[in-house]
């Protein structure tokens, strides 16, 4: 089963919540990081976000390892 029209971006993925492979609905999201405010047009960060489709628990990891 591998679908891939983008309507639903299911990754199996590892929840540390469960303990176990479980579907994860992924996203990208840009957080800002409001810092110091003379930097906040670089502190736009783009984060990859998963979300355990079992137990709802979201992790988030940056994508840019400055
Ligand atoms: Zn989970």
């Amino acid at each position: 089963m591998a679908t891939t029209d983008g309507s639903f971006n299911g990754m199996t993925e590892h929840c540390d919540s469960c303990g176990l492979d479980t579907l994860h609905e992924v996203s990208v999201q840009i957080r800002t990081e409001s810092i110091k405010e003379e930097n906040a047009q670089f502190s736009r960060e783009p984060y990859r976000v998963s979300e355990c489709q079992q137990c709802g628990h979201r992790s988030s990891q940056r994508m840019n390892n400055a």
